[in-house]
């Protein structure tokens, strides 16, 4: 049962919001009683949930005749814009999950400044377990259950984990059957590109969560020339970019491990592999089933295709042996223990805890999945010189084309590849520059604890301008 973490992303909430509500001058508002007195409004709405629904999908299965499967739509908050978030098909959904997902929408389409609020859907259901015929019911059924709350001006579903292009193009098409004449287009973003989907929008997450380690790497690396300046904390975690620098430029490759090899894990893995600006090896990729390992590091295009057309890496030795990698097949957990400098997590939730935080030799941490890292883990990373950059901040990539779908609905008119790409990194690079200047010039905090703060900061001054916490 994987451990929940809505509670900790609630505390989180609740400890920046305690401390905007000494911020001088925030809001303008100088009279500190009144301050605090609306922060702690602002705190109460974004702690709770808007809507959550829950309902049951009823599907006739080849196996077993009729089942009843457990789905859920949670829109956590609107105040800067439709709710938006994608929907998640996999065994492990619950309630308290979603929800968390949902909160984390929020605050990463707050961080992003995207006109978005935040909202995710559920099924339980391992769409690897079910038939073609089944996934599609699964897919249609979603929309009819769930028809009065979604909406193109409403709340906008994307594909998460389990999900893809294949299933929201179903789900567009029962939307339409629903919804005969209405515009059908931006009611859900990640279509497949010939259903009106941005070009590169499958691509979108990995290459944004690698661009972002990209940018701590140069941008924010190169911004200091001798050390970080007086904070301690900064400058043993500049030391550690700096040690990576000084491999690279000694022709000793830095090593990454990627957990994950869906969508994200694949292309953030494709990016580091084909990355020329400074030496990479990929020592080790991982799915639900395996980690591949090879301190001389593997062949990742050869790996992509192979997932492509199994749908996963190769299970055991014998299957990656007859790819002639020279790599290990390892227990799926083993890609986070590796030698590694750089550990992406591109998988699922909850990944790195308290019991097993002090065996991660890598330096630097990528979130491309929501929420991986614990918050005591985190901490202890803070403390000892790594760098964490967190869910909200690193893929953020997917949200931000899902966003130029929308408008690309909405103008109709589509976008070229180049254009998508390149406004998607304007955006994200922009949010960075934000989050660097914050973090790095801060003393104690770690950098998802920035990162809460600048979205919490922009939804209470919404509120605040909208009226709601009087
Ligand atoms: P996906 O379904 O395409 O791929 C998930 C990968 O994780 C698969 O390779 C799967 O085998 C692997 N995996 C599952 N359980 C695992 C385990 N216990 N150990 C190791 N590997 C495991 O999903 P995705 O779209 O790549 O999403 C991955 C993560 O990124 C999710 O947390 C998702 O919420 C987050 N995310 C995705 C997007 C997006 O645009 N796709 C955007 C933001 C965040």
């Amino acid at each position: 049962m994987m451990k929940i973490n809505r509670e900790e992303t609630s505390g989180l909430i609740e400890g920046v919001m305690d401390d905007l509500a000494e911020k001088k001058g925030f809001l303008s508002i100088t009279d500190e009683a009144e301050l605090r007195k609306v922060c702690r409004s602002a705190k109460e709405i974004l702690k709770t949930t808007d809507k959550i629904i829950k309902s049951y999908i009823r599907v006739s299965t080849d196996k077993e005749g009729i089942v009843r499967i457990p789905a859920y739509r949670i829109q956590h908050n609107n105040i800067s814009g439709f709710y938006k978030g994608g929907i998640r098909f996999s065994e492990h959904v619950n309630e308290s999950e979603v929800e968390n997902l949902a909160i984390l929408m929020t605050l990463k389409n707050a961080l992003h400044q995207l006109p978005y609020g935040g909202a995710k859907g559920g099924v339980h259901v391992n769409p690897r377990k079910v038939t073609e015929r089944e996934l599609n019911l699964i897919s249609k059924k979603y929309v009819q259950r769930f028809k009065p709350d979604i909406g193109p001006d409403h709340d906008i579903p994307a594909p998460d984990l389990g999900t893809n292009e294949k299933i929201i193009d179903w789900m567009v098409g029962e939307y339409k059957t629903i919804h005969p004449g209405e515009p059908y287009l931006g009611s859900f973003t990640g279509k497949s590109v010939e259903n009106g989907g941005a070009k590169g929008r499958r691509e979108a997450t990995g290459i944004g969560t690698f661009l972002s380690y990209s940018w701590l790497m140069n941008e924010w690396y190169k911004s200091f020339s001798d050390g970080a300046g007086e904070n301690l904390a900064r400058n043993k975690q500049w030391e550690t970019i700096q040690r990576l620098h000084e491999k690279a430029s000694n022709k000793i490759d830095i090593n990454v491990a990627v957990q994950g090899f869906g969508n994200v894990g694949s292309v953030a893995a494709l990016e580091a592999y084909n990355y020329t600006n400074l030496r990479h090896k990929i020592v080790a990729v991982s799915d639900q089933h395996a980690t591949l390992y090879s301190s001389d590091g593997l062949d990742i295009e050869t790996l992509d295709q192979y997932a492509k057309i199994h749908f996963s890496l190769p299970k055991t030795q014998e299957e990656a042996d007859k790819l002639n990698l020279g790599a290990e097949v390892l227990p799926p957990e083993s890609v986070l223990t590796c030698d590694s400098d750089v550990l992406i997590l591109a998988a699922i939730e909850d990944q790195v805890r308290k019991d097993n935080m002090k065996e991660i030799k890598a330096d630097i941490l990528v979130e491309g999945a929501n929420a991986p890292v614990s918050l005591e883990a985190d901490e202890h990373f803070e403390n000892v010189g790594k760098v964490v950059i967190p869910d909200i901040l690193a893929n953020a990539g997917g949200v931000i084309v899902s966003y130029l779908e929308w408008k690309q609905s909405r103008v109709k008119e589509m976008y070229t590849r180049d254009e998508i790409i390149g406004e998607m990194s304007r955006q994200m690079k922009m949010t960075f520059d934000r989050v660097y200047d914050a973090y790095f010039t801060s003393d104690s905090d770690t950098m998802r604890y920035r990162c809460f703060m600048l979205a919490l900061e922009r939804l209470t001054s919404l509120l605040y301008k909208q009226g709601k916490l009087f």
